[in-house]
């Protein structure tokens, strides 16, 4: 009870709760007292009346007084959700691992510190530090939030096994191998609080259309589990692409959500499904915008009576840019479509050829803290990779200006980037994942 009417989050509602409460608790066995001990005494009455007023207003002044904890209960859907203290690193412990599809496993990760962990805006990620012996240092990646809950004691990240590209002598993927052979129940793994602006607003009335494919599927099972807890009036398209059932992760989850909620339209599709996945799956092919136009759109102008949604992309760099062009080509305006990467796209043939035109034109780039002055040309490709192509590795994780990780001091000239940075950037400073030197030299603080 008390820390129920700790996490009243209304100050006036708080006192009169807690005034309420201490005051039965004197009243009640004061009474039960009198009517034993003596059923006449008149100044007994009059104790429990001061004692009751005496009481409430001690709760009263009691429940307006900040509390020592904060509200693990005070949940709100704006992008500032850390009410705890914690800031930088800290040491959660793999509480359960389970397996969701051939390729993807979940870990589900509790503090060690046993502390508060803030809520998340659904669509938000974790940042997570891992300690990989063969590693010169510590590796860092970016791992979407794949739950939603609201009593905010575990996060949930859903990681897809990277296997090293065919027909090269790459290496597999060092992370979410790591992940997923040497990480298990027990294991501790270092996070920063949940951080992203690739959210969904769960208080908006607008339809949304949630789009992925392969693991992308991640914050969007957050985003339609938010809206089914906390605005299930809210008509939203969950779209899904596999290339069969065996890599469809969480088909069963998303549909024991979409049973409780009547305003879920799930649809499905599978490039090449197998025997076994009939009647798994709704359509047979790509999520494109056709799908969109020709199913999703007449279900959603009769449920909804317009078109107009907010449009939620997340998956391959191929996908989703066939996405963005098929829905703009459609009339969807461009601040519709938001849309999150995992994976740096390829650079385009167009791009190449442009580069290569630039490669006479050399420009000085000082790391300042590894002590080295270097010249830079167009196909050292951003900054972080003509960095490590030189020995020196500063800290980075998802290489699309998501994340923040890269981020570090200039101290002289500017830089160019290759695309608008997601991540907020602090003056003075700049994402070196994604952008090129701009004046002839730069001085980083790497
Ligand atoms: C905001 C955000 C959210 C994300 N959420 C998720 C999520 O929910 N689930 C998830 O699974 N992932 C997610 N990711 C991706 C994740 O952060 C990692 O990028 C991913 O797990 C791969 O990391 P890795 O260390 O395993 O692979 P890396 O070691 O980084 O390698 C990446 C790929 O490159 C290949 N490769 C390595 N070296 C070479 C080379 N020399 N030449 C050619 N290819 C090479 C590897 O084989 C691998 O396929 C997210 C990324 C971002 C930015």
């Amino acid at each position: 009870m008390l820390e129920d009417i700790r996490q009243i989050s209304n100050p006036f509602v708080k006192a009169i709760t807690s005034g309420f409460f201490l005051s039965t608790l004197v009243t009640i066995p004061a009474t039960a007292a009198i009517f034993l001990v003596n059923l006449k005494n008149e100044s007994a009455y009059k104790f429990i009346v001061y004692a009751s007023i005496a009481s409430a207003t001690v709760g009263a002044v009691g429940g307006l007084a900040p509390g020592k904890s904060k509200s693990k209960a005070s949940k709100t859907t704006e992008i500032e959700t850390d009410t705890t203290d914690w800031k930088d690193w800290r040491k959660f412990v793999v509480d359960r691992k389970v397996k969701e599809s051939d390729s993807i496993t979940s870990f589900y990760l509790r503090p060690l510190d046993e502390g508060l962990i803030p809520n998340f805006v659904p669509g938000q990620f974790l940042t997570i530090q891992l300690d990989i012996p063969e590693q010169p240092k510590p590796v860092i990646r970016t791992y979407s939030l794949s739950d939603y809950i609201q009593s905010g004691s575990y996060y949930r990240l859903s990681i897809k096994r990277e296997p090293a590209p065919p027909d090269t002598i790459a290496p597999a993927g060092i992370a979410s191998n790591f992940m997923h052979d040497r990480i298990h129940e027990d294991s501790i793994i270092l996070a920063k609080p949940p951080s992203g602006r690739f959210v969904l607003d769960v208080h908006s009335t607008q339809p949304a259309v949630l789009i992925s494919n392969g693991v992308g599927i991640t914050p969007m099972i957050s985003m339609a589990k938010a809206v089914s807890l906390l605005n299930s009036q809210r008509h939203i398209w969950f779209l899904h692409g596999a290339r069969d059932g065996s890599l469809h992760a969480f088909r069963d989850e998303v549909n024991a959500i979409a049973a409780s909620n009547p305003n879920l339209h799930i649809v499905y599709c599978y490039s090449r499904p197998n025997l076994t996945d009939q009647g798994n799956y709704q359509h047979k092919g790509y999520v494109d915008a056709d799908l969109i136009k020709n199913v999703v759109a007449p279900e959603m102008q009769k449920l909804c009576g317009s078109v107009e949604a907010e449009y939620f992309l997340c998956g391959s760099p191929s996908f989703m840019d066939s996405l963005r062009d098929g829905l703009r080509d459609w009339g969807v305006p461009d601040n519709k479509v938001l849309f999150e990467s995992f994976a740096k796209a390829k650079p385009k043939k167009s791009e190449q050829v442009q580069d290569l035109t630039h490669e006479e034109d050399s420009i000085e780039i000082v790391f300042s803290k590894s002590g080295k002055t270097l010249n830079w040309s167009p196909a050292d490709g951003t900054i972080l990779e003509f960095a490590e192509a030189n020995d020196i590795y500063p800290d980075h994780s998802c290489r699309v200006g998501v994340c923040g990780t890269c981020m570090c001091k200039i101290s002289e000239g500017e830089v160019d980037y290759e695309e608008i940075p997601s991540a907020s950037v602090d003056s003075g400073s700049v994402l070196i994942c994604i952008s090129k030197p701009k004046t002839e030299r730069v001085v980083l603080d790497i």
